[in-house]
């Protein structure tokens, strides 16, 4: 079924939002995964443990700069007057699905598919 206004409104809302806090995030994780240098006191950790909540952090980091970048294609897509249209059978995009992750790009049905 075709969004509201107020169902779009909302939305953008939303995907403004979900934007702010992971660009947030983004400026706080940098440091996080910043090269361990051999030398540096670790605590009760050992070097191989430390690397490897790095690389954790860097997959956290690669998921968030996805959805930043797809959260913001889809604002693009509010400015346009494409968005909530499924990319694959340009039919609406449910609005609870929408309203669990605005950046969707496909309906319920072509996810599942
Ligand atoms: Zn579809």
């Amino acid at each position: 079924m075709m969004l509201t206004v107020d169902q779009l409104i909302d939305l953008e809302i939303l995907a403004q939002e979900e934007l702010s806090r992971l660009t947030e995030e983004e400026l706080h994780a940098i440091e996080d995964v910043a090269p361990i240098s051999p030398d540096k006191a670790i605590g009760r950790l050992s070097r191989l443990d430390s690397m490897q909540i790095q690389e954790i952090a860097k997959d956290a980091q690669r998921r968030r700069e996805k959805r930043i970048h797809d959260l913001k294609r889809a604002l693009e897509r509010m400015d346009a007057g494409t968005y909530g249209i499924c990319e694959r059978c340009s039919s609406w995009i449910e609005f609870e699905r929408l309203e669990a992750s605005p950046e969707s790009k496909l309906c319920g049905s072509c996810r599942r598919g």
